[in-house]
């Protein structure tokens, strides 16, 4: 069988959007395949600065995916940093790394744009050696757990070419002894929908438009009311697709009740305020459950903690066999 892996950013809640692009399709794909998803901790690192905002947000994301269905027993769940050997993989594989792949890689490249156009002189200003050496971490992560899929969005489609070429160049010096799997990315089918935001361009946290996934219902309701609408009278027809509340509710809401709200919209005789009160009732149904879930595991003293260790000693096996493999090949053991 295959294996997947994929690694999940920590900044924070995840939203409706990351919800319906990213979270419950990795989750139906966990249901049939070997998978492992670890929280890329140590990549956050390069940008975030503040201690307890770290460690709140790395349990955060581990308690959302829980919260959303994933399978601790069948799918692997764990945070980098619990894998010291990524990290001696990394130092192993910077020594087969061209630099010049490095000076190439978009988000480093896009860094030095951003300087260049700000009139910044040195273009390397800001970038730290982690973002530089981001790649090299990233073939680490995926090499030391000898995956061969990656599913990930079209925006890492550098770094899974770059894993690959890493791993060529180690396999091409030492592969009589041990030779990396070749991992592909998988990445998604077209553009998909985009959910919108409260603003009505795609939800985003970049757009401040976005609805995270487990807010207190009060809250919600807030958010929900703050879509903003025309001001179509109640009784006259109106069209659904032009409405992000709409469309919201169209992701979310069972056909028939999507249906039923598409009719009264066309037809007149429903206002937007209705249909924001049946959008908050849909999405408290749909996530209030989990809700209480994510609330239980960020609990202090809740199974997540043990949740991830379990996670992380499953995935230490075989990163600990790879490592034997890779040392000895290597002549350092
Ligand atoms: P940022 O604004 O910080 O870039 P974001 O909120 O747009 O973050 P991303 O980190 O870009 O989210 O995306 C994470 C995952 O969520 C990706 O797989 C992406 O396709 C998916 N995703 C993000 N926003 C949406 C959306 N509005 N609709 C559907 N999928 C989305």
């Amino acid at each position: 069988t295959k294996t997947y892996l994929t690694g999940i950013q920590t900044s924070g809640m995840p939203h409706l959007g990351n919800y319906v692009g990213a979270i419950k399709p990795a989750l139906e794909a966990a249901e049939s395949n070997d998978t492992l998803y670890f929280l890329a901790d140590y990549h956050a690192l390069n940008s975030v600065k503040d201690p307890e905002k770290l460690r709140h947000d790395v349990r955060s994301v581990a308690a959302t995916w829980l919260a959303c269905g994933l399978d601790p027993e069948r799918t692997l769940l764990y945070r980098q940093s619990a894998i010291p050997e990524v990290f001696e993989l990394a130092t192993i594989l910077s020594s087969v790394t061209a630099k010049g792949l490095m000076n190439r890689a978009h988000a480093y490249k896009a860094a030095r744009d951003r300087n260049a156009e700000a009139g910044v002189e040195d273009l390397d200003a800001g970038v730290n050696m982690g973002l530089f050496n981001y790649p090299v971490l990233m073939a680490a992560d995926i090499l030391v757990m000898a995956a061969d899929v990656v599913p990930v969005g079209r925006d890492q489609r550098q770094h899974i070419e770059y894993t690959a070429d890493i791993a060529g160049s180690f396999n091409h010096i030492y592969g009589s002894s041990y030779a990396f799997p070749i991992p592909r990315g998988a990445y998604p089918e077209g553009e998909g929908s985009m959910l919108p935001g409260i603003d009505g361009r795609k939800m985003s946290k970049s757009y401040d438009n976005h609805i995270p996934l487990f807010l207190p219902a009060g809250r919600l309701k807030k958010l929900v009311r703050r879509i903003p609408t025309d001001s179509t009278p109640v009784e006259a027809p109106k069209d659904p697709d032009s409405s992000a509340v709409f469309q919201l509710l169209s992701h979310f809401a069972d056909e028939e009740r999507t249906a039923a709200a598409r009719k009264r919209l066309e037809q007149g005789g429903m206002g937007w305020g209705e249909l924001k009160n049946e959008l908050f009732e849909v999405l408290d149904a749909t996530f209030g459950p989990m809700r209480e879930r994510y609330d239980a595991l960020m609990e202090p003293g809740s199974e997540l903690d043990g949740i991830l260790a379990d996670g992380a000693a499953r995935a230490r096996e075989r990163a600990r066999a790879t490592l034997a493999r890779v040392r000895s090949a290597i002549g350092i053991a």
